[in-house]
């Protein structure tokens, strides 16, 4: 199994603060059946700045670590890269790190408690350029939540999203579980990822959460996230199901 998001990589980001840490992390995640992992460390996002070039060496030292450690697991380059207007221009300077580094498909990050009003035209503007712009964690944002129709908008327009294990197994609250569930249902997100910072408490969930999902939803949906997130390490276009809208249950909790 690939997980595609994770902070992994030692002391930049909040995620593991040191080598021994991403090494525990490691031996966790070969534990959840995971055996590629994309080291995506927040950039941009206020506290955290780390341009490619910071991470591709990282990425390198870390595989170098876990080859002498035994751990079979193998960690590829990739970015959180929070949303901001200048994201393209940065680009062409050779900071943004796409996915895997193929030049195809980029996470995008949302602040937690809003949606910019620039974002639909700067995700459009990314996907000119050949690139698909996947907003991570949908379900964690207090906007969309409210409004699930921005988020149909979006991924209509040809965003991809991509939904947090933690979430589906109700690790950020019913609220959230609710909600990612939800999103499943109405095909607005296209993987599933761990997110995680640490074995404590942002840990993996794969295995929890793909077993929820197979109960749920059934056990192709379980497949499609699978070959999705092996898709986008190839760099091939990925399997989409028709976007629906969420619909506004009313009178939830009368009982
Ligand atoms: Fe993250």
């Amino acid at each position: 199994m690939i997980d595609l998001h994770s902070h992994i990589l030692p002391g930049i980001d909040d995620g593991a603060k040191h080598m021994t840490e991403s090494v525990e992390m490691a031996r966790e995640a070969v534990q959840q059946g995971i055996t590629r992992i994309v080291a995506t460390p927040h950039h941009m996002n206020g506290k955290y700045v780390n341009v490619k070039e910071d991470i591709l060496p990282l990425v390198n030292e870390l595989n170098d670590r876990l080859k002498k450690e035994n751990i079979s697991l193998e960690v590829l380059p990739g970015q959180e890269c929070r949303i901001y207007g200048e994201i393209l221009e940065d680009y062409e300077q050779g900071e943004i790190l796409t996915l895997n580094n193929n030049q195809k498909y980029l996470f995008i990050e949302l602040p937690s408690n809003s949606v910019p009003r620039y974002t639909e035209q700067l995700l459009f503007d990314i996907q000119v350029k050949g690139i698909v712009p996947i907003i991570v964690h949908p379900e964690r944002n207090a906007e969309l939540l409210e409004s699930p129709d921005k988020l149909y908008q979006l991924v209509k327009k040809g965003a991809c999203t991509q939904v947090t294990a933690a979430s589906v197994v109700g690790a950020f609250g019913k609220k959230i579980k609710n909600f990612s569930h939800d999103i499943i249902q109405a095909n607005l997100t296209h993987f599933i990822a761990s997110d995680a910072h640490n074995i404590r408490n942002r840990t993996f969930k794969m295995d929890e959460a793909f077993q929820t999902i197979s109960k749920e939803f059934g056990q192709d949906v379980e497949y499609l996230f699978i070959e999705n997130a092996e898709l986008l390490i190839e760099g091939q276009n990925i399997i989409k199901e028709v976007p629906e809208r969420i619909k506004k249950k009313k009178f939830l909790g009368i009982f």
